[in-house]
Formats: structure tokens, sequence, C-alpha cells
């Protein structure tokens, strides 16, 4: 049985679906006024892996994940760049699907749009403030947070110093720094919605609990997101649900950041500008490859360096699946054991491959079953014990896509003779021979590759 992390138990935990079969979960997604970023690739690949992983073993999976599709930031630049707001966020929630295809993040069962369950806000927003947990200021309506049984349990920290470290506001009807708008008065130049309240637009923390109680019901198994939104984000949606009287989220769970150096990355850091910038300049699988490779809990760095590594260490599997000449999977289509009866239960590496994956997701364990697996199936071919062999690579490649990791052997093979020239072109820039290097990256690209310079040397990829 699959064993998460819970971040409201503090405990790594069984989680048990609360219908036999089916697993429900819901995953905070985009705000969408900008290009995704390197943070949005880490989270989205680490749910996509679980729910492959789901698939995978024959559970039905419901992934709900919204479109935050109104919001100040959205606002801003549509006021700035004299567009409606409708326009800024269906450019940028295009460039988002975008680079999830790219990534091979399957497509969310459902993807409801804030500004489709405006009503339902409304009336959830009404039945807060007629069961006393909500109160009306001028700018708009709030949650009275002292009114929350156990309020502060996903943040982990006593009241008394979330308090103190709450954003000191000028607004002075608010009853506590801890309360949160549930509803935001409209003002001059922004859209808003006619309420009983008073007209104006929802919070984002009543856009997820409302759409995700809509769409998943009450006692849904699993709520996602990065580790930065555990607080404010999901403490507050969760003490909306307490504060209605309604089960919400049986287990709540949340990935690592992004660092470059130690430090949690925002948008400028780093060697890539967004992720639809990684994705342009790398091999789209390397960064799946880079989060597998590290505990989902874990912070990982995510450079030219890493991401070089990572795609390396994918060459070593697409030689495998090369020598044996296997048809890579369709990233779209969810690989089903059930359609690969080779590997039966009673498998061994089946079994280990999947104890690691329901031990909290511990995708480094797994990952290296899969090169043991990769030189196995060599040694194997260079004993000639073909058959062996080939079962040994399919079994890879099946165990590969279960988590999403397409191994392809029909990208074409780069020369080692090549591979020379780009390592030739290295030495002459560590010897500040600029010019040999300039000849060396001309003949490169007359050979018909790419040359990019990155933390880990020249990298050559056909164009
Ligand atoms: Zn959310």
């Amino acid at each position: 049985m699959l064993r998460l992390h819970d971040s409201a138990q503090g405990a790594v935990v069984p989680i048990e679906p609360r219908v036999a079969g089916r697993f429900s979960m819901y995953v905070c997604g985009p705000t969408v006024y900008e290009l995704p970023h390197i943070g949005h690739g880490r989270f989205t690949l680490t749910w996509d892996v679980l729910r492959r992983w789901l698939l995978f073993t024959g559970l039905d999976v419901t992934y709900v994940s919204n479109v935050t599709d109104i919001d100040d930031n959205i606002i801003t630049k549509a006021n700035r760049e004299g567009r409606t707001e409708g326009e800024v966020a269906a450019q940028f929630e295009t460039a988002w699907w975008d680079a999830m295809a790219a990534l091979g993040v399957l497509r969310p069962s459902s993807i409801p749009h804030a500004t489709e369950f405006v009503a339902q806000m409304i009336s959830t927003i009404e039945e807060l403030l007629e069961n006393g947990h909500a109160y009306r200021t001028d700018d708009g309506v709030y949650l009275d947070t002292s009114t929350v049984a156990g309020y502060g349990l996903l943040a982990g920290q006593p009241l008394d110093s979330l308090r103190a470290g709450a954003r000191v506001e000028a607004n002075e009807q608010k009853r506590s720094p801890l309360d949160f708008a549930l509803w935001k008065a409209a003002k001059p130049d922004e859209p808003s919605w006619d309420a009983s309240f008073g007209a104006g637009r929802p919070g984002w923390h009543t856009e997820c609990v409302v759409m995700s109680l809509a769409l998943l019901g009450e006692d849904f198994d699993l709520h996602t997101g990065g580790q930065d939104l555990k607080f404010p984000h999901h403490e507050n949606e969760r003490a909306q649900a307490v504060a209605l009287g309604r089960g919400f989220a049986r287990h709540w769970a949340h990935n690592g950041w992004v660092e470059v150096e130690g430090v949690k990355m925002s948008k400028s850091l780093g060697n890539f500008t967004s992720l639809t910038d990684l994705l342009a300049r790398s091999d789209s699988r390397a960064y799946r490859l880079l989060i597998l490779r590290a505990h989902y809990r874990a912070p990982i760095e995510v450079t030219g360096g890493t991401v070089s590594d990572a795609e390396r260490a994918l060459e070593r599997l697409d030689s495998v699946a090369r020598r044996f000449d296997l048809e890579p999977f369709d990233p779209d289509v969810p690989v089903l054991l059930a359609d690969h009866p080779e590997l039966a239960a009673g498998s061994e590496v089946l079994d280990a491959f999947g104890a690691a994956i329901e031990d909290d997701l511990d995708t480094p364990k797994a990952i290296a079953l899969l090169f043991e697996l990769a030189t196995r199936a060599n040694a194997l071919a260079d004993e000639g014990r073909d058959d062996e062999a080939r079962e040994t690579a399919r079994v890879l490649q099946v165990l590969a896509g279960s988590v999403g990791l397409v191994i392809d052997g029909s990208s074409e093979r780069i020369a080692d003779e090549d591979l020379g020239l780009a390592a030739e072109r290295d030495r002459a820039r560590a010897e500040r021979d600029f010019a040999e290097s300039d000849r060396l990256r001309d003949e490169l690209s007359a050979r018909g590759y790419v040359v990019e310079d990155t933390a880990a040397g020249t990298r050559i990829r056909r164009r």
C-alpha cells in the first residue's frame, strides 16, 4: 500500500483511498500571468509521477488541478498593457499547457478555472457569514481564524509565532493578522462580480476550497502542492472547510523546492529564466529524470550542470532501447501494468520497484534499479543471451514508463567522433585557445549540431 508523508500528521502514513480502487487528488495549479517557472515544473512532475504510478497499478485516478485566471498580478499586467484580464490569462495558460505537454505531464482529469466557479464561491461566503465564521470589512469579507478549531495544523508552528510573522497591514478592521480575505471588494479598473455582501472578486484560498469540494467531494484522498503552499494557502483552504463543517482532504503532501546554491529559487535565479526556456534548451525528459533521482521532499538544484548530467544518464538508458530496437511509448498515454503481462506479479524487480515508489515515493531507489537493469541487459547481450537481454530491456522500458519516463532509442546516436570534437573544444577553451574553440564550434555546427556552453562543458544535440 502507498505510504506518503502527510504534512498534517507530520509522519509517513498509509494512504488508504476513500473508495477502494479509486483515488482522488487535488493539485494547486498556476496563476496565469507569466511564463511557467522552474518550480512549477517540479510540482507538476512530482504529482504526475504519483498519478502515473497509481494508474499503472490499476487505480482509477481523478486528478483535479485548477487555473487561477483572476488575481492581482493578472489585473496589474492587463492594466499596464492595455489588455483584458481574459487575454492575459489566455496567453499564459497556453504557455502553461505547452510546457506541460513538453514535460509529458498528463492533462488533469478536470481543470477548473476560478472565474467559472464564482457563483459557488459567493454562496460559500454567504454560508460562512451566516454561521458566524466570517465578517465584513470595508474592503471585503474575512474569515475569523480564531473560530476555527486546529488553525495552524499545516503551518506546524504555534499561533503566536504565526501571528508575529504575519504581514502588518493597513486594514484596522481585521480582527487578527491571521484572518484572510474570502472576498475583495470591487475597485475601479478591476473586474468584479455582484454579491449579496457587495460586488468584488474571490480570494485565492476560497477558490481552491470551493473547486476541490465541488469536483472531488468531501473527504477526498490527497491535496498536494509545493511546500510553500502549506501556509497560508493550504492552511486557509482547510480553515474554510472546517468552518463550513465539511470533510476536506484526508491527506496532505508537499514537494520540496528548487534551489540554486542553497537558496530557494525565484524566477530570476539560476541558469534558466523559465520552464519554457529550460524546455527549449534541453531534452524535455531530463527534468523528469532529475526529479526522479531526488527525493520529492528534498530540495533540488536545476542548473545547466545538473540538467546536462541528467541528459547523459538518459543516454545510458536510451542506448539500451537502441540496442534492442524498442519503440518509445507515447508520453500522452499512461502505461498500465495490466497491459504488460511480462511483468506479472511475483516479478522480483517489479516488487522492488513498486516497494520503493510506495515507500513515500522513494524514486531515487527505484531509478537506481532502472540503471541496474540497463547494465544487466547489456551484460546479457554481451554474453549472447539475446532473449533474456531483450526481456530485461523491456522490463526497464515498462518500469520507466510507469513513472512517465520515456526511454527512446529512436533518436539518432551522437557519433563518438563528434563527442570527441566537443571534448577537444572543452580542452581548447580550458587553454584559452579561443580560435581553436571557435573552429571546433563551426565544425560541429556544420555537422548538424546545436552547440551550447553549459556549466558541465560543451553540449551538442542534433538540430
Ligand atoms: Zn490552491
